[in-house]
């Protein structure tokens, strides 16, 4: 998804840019020992013709992190707006004309042992190139995994905690080991949660359905950004209920969604083809419309985006 960053990158951390190979924490790190982080994943999209890098609904990115931050009681101050604002200065320090993904980072920060929380927090924001994550052009191989989705009562998987990914990292090495793109992930009560990084969506008669926030989901942005294209654009239907194991089989169509992935087509789930076996008619408009929307060529959706740069009118770029 991302190579390895030239230590001179310019980060920000300890509230102010600093290169890459300054960023550092003890060993002892709260969060390090303990998983008490909570992190973001936000994209930034390159338009060429425009000469722009836009970045994509950063202020939900940035309020869904710091309520999260809230459930661990850390505090980050900035608003999200402000985040926002930071995030273009470290794109723009770097100057990156190319798709880019930003990691919020906030994490408890005492260095000592200790389970207990206590008020000492920091956060950090970093800005990479990105390429693309899987190769869903041609309709990923899902499997469902043997582990079971966190509950929301043990570790709240919608807070993105840095513990918490535990869950889909060993969800997501197990789908591989097994031959599959990515794995999907049941509740303790047998219902679809969403992948090991993404959230899920099915197509059946013609109604795009999606596991409800109470099934333990994260609750995605691409996948609040896809049900508005659906709702909007293609007037379709969209429900939100539980999903059992078998309807993944009998659906017609399937999809992911992310900000990694962006909308990425199921054709096949535990060894059975999704509805024809190709990808669908609806999943690839919507593939198309996210991106369309995401690159800033959707003039209803402007609104989601933030440029980075200055814009320059045309006839005065050399
Ligand atoms: N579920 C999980 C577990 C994730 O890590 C992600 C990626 N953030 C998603 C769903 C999709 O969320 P979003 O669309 O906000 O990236």
């Amino acid at each position: 998804m991302t190579g390895q960053l030239n230590p001179q990158t310019i980060v920000f951390f300890e509230n102010r840019l600093t290169a890459l190979s300054e960023a550092r924490v003890g060993i002892l790190t709260h969060a390090l020992n303990y998983g008490t982080g909570v992190f973001e994943g936000i994209r930034g999209y390159w338009n060429e013709p425009e000469n722009q890098l836009f970045l994509l609904r950063p202020r939900e990115h940035f309020l869904r992190w710091k309520q999260n931050c809230g459930i661990l009681r850390i505090e980050v101050p900035p608003s999200a707006v402000e985040l926002s604002e930071i995030t273009a200065g470290v794109v723009r320090r770097n100057r990156y004309r190319c798709d880019v993904y930003v990691r919020p980072l906030a994490y408890k920060s005492s260095e000592r042992i200790g389970l207990h929380m206590d008020d000492q927090s920091a956060f950090a924001i970093v800005a990479m190139p990105v390429s693309a994550y899987l190769d869903s052009s041609k309709g990923l191989h899902a499997g469902v995994s043997s582990w079971r989705r966190i509950e929301d009562n043990a570790i709240p998987g919608r807070g993105k905690i840095c513990g918490s990914y535990v869950n889909g990292a060993l969800a997501s090495d197990e789908a591989r080991r097994n031959g599959f793109d990515e794995a999907i992930l049941l509740t303790e009560a047998g219902h679809v949660a969403e992948g090991a990084s993404c959230n899920v969506f099915l197509v059946r008669h013609g109604k795009l359905i999606a596991p409800p926030a109470s099934e333990n989901i994260l609750e995605g942005i691409t996948r609040d950004s896809v049900m508005e294209l659906a709702r909007q654009e293609l007037r379709l239907e969209v429900i939100e209920r539980p999903v059992d194991r078998t309807e993944l089989y009998i659906c017609d169509e399937m999809f992911f969604t992310g900000t990694m992935v962006e909308v990425a087509p199921v054709i096949r789930v535990d060894h059975r083809p999704v509805g024809t076996g190709e990808i669908g008619p609806v999943t690839a408009e919507l593939r198309h419309l996210y991106s369309q929307a995401a690159h800033g060529r959707l003039n209803a959706y402007r609104d989601w985006l933030m440029p980075v740069y200055e814009s320059v009118p045309a006839q005065s770029r050399a």
